[in-house]
């Protein structure tokens, strides 16, 4: 049995899974705020209850949303305040008798989506998020990359590539991004990012949910915002695919939702790739909101 924790600011949500990667039980209870004894406790009886429902010790791993762990062994996530600045892992392996594995929560998506039936045969998958921020991460065979510092895929943190400044004209401005660097692409491809390039291009001040309601209207204004936002997002990805060279990109987040994207943009990826590359699969996530726990449990399913 795998068991995932998906632990945010004010939930954590437990899925269990079986060899077959199936969803046999989900258990959603409300995140400690302020002691890290009761942080501690919550997902020990958590596993405890399912080691006993389910008559085994189960495979534990946690997504969250922030830096699983330092060289000194602790973790930091502004979000999880009961649980920053303490050796999470350490303590839990020990509480639970376990080799408790932990990572954040962008890698956790990239890893469920990597597992989905469909997918798994993909030796390199590329999870993207287009959401409040650009995120995603990298899985190879199975197992997802985490790197020096668990940024192995933060993709938005990258800065736009020269043939954006031609696209979007070399007068636009390089915005200040919420990692401290200028130009991120971040800024420009989120769905904040996307409202932006409405407003800098039109005047105009929409959010991203009335901008696609126009564009399924048929509004001309609308229609070519998003042409030329495919347009960012076909060389940007392309930059990154240079890097990676996935054989499939899941894309995730809020944006993803607006299937006209996936799409455009497996047709206009090519321009951006090295004239050798096969263009990669492009789909839309499948596991939505379950893609925090089930990544996690995933965690163990290879060594
Ligand atoms: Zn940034």
């Amino acid at each position: 049995m795998y068991y995932g924790f998906d632990i945010g600011g004010s939930k954590i949500a437990l899925g269990v899974y079986d060899a077959a990667r199936q969803l046999l039980f989900e258990k959603r209870v409300a995140t400690p705020h302020d002691s890290y004894p009761a942080f501690l406790e919550t997902i020990t009886r958590l596993v405890e209850q399912a080691d006993a429902q389910f008559a085994v010790k189960g495979h534990v791993g946690i997504g969250i949303p922030g830096m699983p762990e330092t060289d000194a062994g602790l973790l930091y996530a502004a979000n999880l305040p009961a649980a920053s600045g303490h050796p999470v892992r350490a303590d839990l392996s020990r509480l639970l008798d376990r080799d408790v594995r932990i990572d954040n929560d962008a890698n956790c998506f990239a890893l469920s989506e990597a597992w989905d039936d469909a997918f798994r045969h993909y030796p390199v998958v590329m999870g993207l998020i287009l959401g409040t921020g650009v995120g995603g991460g990298l899985v190879i065979n199975g197992k997802s990359v985490t790197g020096r510092n668990y940024i192995t895929g933060e993709f938005g943190h990258t800065r736009l590539p020269i043939d954006a400044m031609t696209l979007l004209g070399w007068d636009i401005p390089i915005r200040r991004c919420g990692c401290g660097q200028h130009g991120c692409a971040e800024t420009y491809l989120s769905g904040r990012g996307f409202a932006w390039l409405y407003h800098h291009f039109y005047h105009e001040t929409l959010e991203a949910p009335e901008i696609i309601a126009r564009w399924h209207g048929g509004d001309e204004q609308a229609r070519a915002h998003v042409e030329r936002f495919v347009d960012l997002l076909a060389l940007c990805l392309g930059n990154w695919l240079t890097v990676v060279d996935a054989h499939l990109v899941v894309i995730g987040g809020g944006l993803s939702q607006f299937s006209y994207l996936t799409g455009a943009l497996a047709e206009r990826l090519p321009r951006s790739l090295l004239p050798v590359a096969r263009t990669p699969r492009i789909e839309a996530a499948r596991h939505g909101d379950a893609g925090g726990m089930r990544g996690a449990a995933f965690l163990h399913l290879t060594d």
